[in-house]
């Protein structure tokens, strides 16, 4: 499929399912067989992805080209009917794909064509739900301080969702320029007058000092594939930190790879995503500024940054995600269906990590006892006290 879509007029907003081979049921994509599966007689259908390569457009003129592109009201009521039981029924907004809510059948519609952009890439499920649900229940098992009871909580929900979402991934050179100071440290002779048994002494000491400098300089760096994710479904702290995606085995876009998955067209604009990548750049060339100053201790006063060659691609990363419900919370979870990176939102048991805390206080005040540092000891009361004031603020 092509990176900018033509809306023809007169197009109309469709659904399509993928009948057998052999017996003519609707198929699903299994993620064990890389392949459509028939879910009535079992039967494996290949994919056969167009052979061509994958390529990273140009973001300023796509930009451009967005914003002269016409406009397909994208909260339009979308009523689609099911190709196998008739029944009626409406699409959220941004829903490529789904199942029919009646007879459970894949339906994988042409919403793309309405949007400037459709993807070009897909990374095909590779773990399949029952995988998934061990996936979490290991995660489940492993949470420190997790209240008594958690996995009862959790063994009982079944909502668990395969998504293909919608990222962005940019590329870009940088090039900085930079003016700040480096601070090196030095040691300077002092004497001081000092008080034992109530007699004066002096002493020499050697007090550090940090000598500062000013610096400007330029720094350059590449980016390659920075992942936005680019919906509104799932937050972004877990969209974002499913990495590592294993980008080096995407396969041009097929409808066939999302059968059976729900599946979303991007809700964060092109341009509004190359903002979360320019500040995770400046992050990184923060730091490698502050490694060019060099020396003990470094300010930067001033970074102005230039992005030169940058270029994106859209593609669908595939995700399972669930929520679980504990004393009346919602907590949502994803895992990365490639690599089985997990991530998510859990509850704390307060109680355990009180216990924790008092445990190691009270070893740490039997040792002091005996070493009789009392001194130490009241700062490490004062600690722990603070500690836990700020956990039983959270
Ligand atoms: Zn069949
Ligand atoms: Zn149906």
């Amino acid at each position: 499929m092509a990176q900018f879509t033509r809306v023809m007029r007169g197009a109309v907003f469709t659904q399509k399912t993928f009948p057998c081979k052999s017996c003519g049921a609707t198929l699903v994509f299994s993620a064990n067989d890389t392949a459509l599966k028939c879910e009535y007689c079992g039967a494996i259908n290949y994919i056969y992805p167009p052979k061509i390569p994958i390529y990273e457009h140009d973001l300023d003129k796509a930009i451009a080209r967005i914003e002269s592109a016409p406009r397909y009201d994208l909260q339009a009521p979308k009523e689609i009917k099911c190709p196998v039981c008739a029944a009626t029924f409406r699409l959220e907004p941004h829903q490529r794909s789904t199942r029919c809510p009646y007879c459970n059948a894949p339906i994988v519609t042409n919403l793309d064509i309405f949007m400037p952009l459709a993807p070009e890439a897909v990374l095909p499920f590779a773990i399949d739900q029952k995988r998934a649900k061990e996936i979490f229940r290991k995660w489940v098992g492993s949470l420190w301080f997790a209240p008594a009871g958690l996995q009862k909580y959790t063994r009982a929900e079944n909502n668990f969702e395969g998504i293909y979402l919608p990222y962005w991934t940019y590329d870009a050179d940088t090039l900085t320029h930079f003016r700040g100071e480096r601070g090196d440290t030095y040691y300077e002779r002092v004497t001081r007058r000092i008080y034992i048994d109530g007699r004066e002494a002096l002493v020499e000491e050697m007090e550090p000092r940090i000598r500062w400098t000013p610096v400007e300089g330029e720094v350059q760096m590449h980016f390659d594939d920075i992942l936005i994710g680019a919906t509104r479904t799932l937050p972004r702290k877990l969209a974002d930190t499913l990495q590592p995606w294993d980008l080096e085995n995407l396969v041009p876009y097929d409808d066939k790879y999302l059968s059976g998955f729900e599946s979303e067209t991007y809700s964060v604009a092109l341009d509004e995503g190359f903002d979360y990548a320019k500040s995770i750049m400046a992050f990184r060339i923060r730091e490698a500024v502050r490694r060019r100053i060099g020396g003990d201790h470094q300010k930067i006063s001033y970074m102005q940054i230039y992005h030169e060659n940058k270029s994106f691609k859209y593609i669908l990363l595939p995700v399972w995600t669930a929520q679980f419900h504990y004393r009346g919370k919602a907590y949502r979870f994803a895992i990365n269906a490639r690599t089985g990176v997990i991530r998510g939102e859990r509850p704390w048991s307060m109680l355990k990590i009180l216990f924790a805390l008092l445990s190691l206080l009270t070893l740490l005040s039997a040792l002091f006892y005996l070493s009789e540092h009392e001194e130490i000891l009241s700062q490490m009361q004062l600690f722990f006290q603070q500690t836990l004031a700020q956990i039983e603020f959270r």
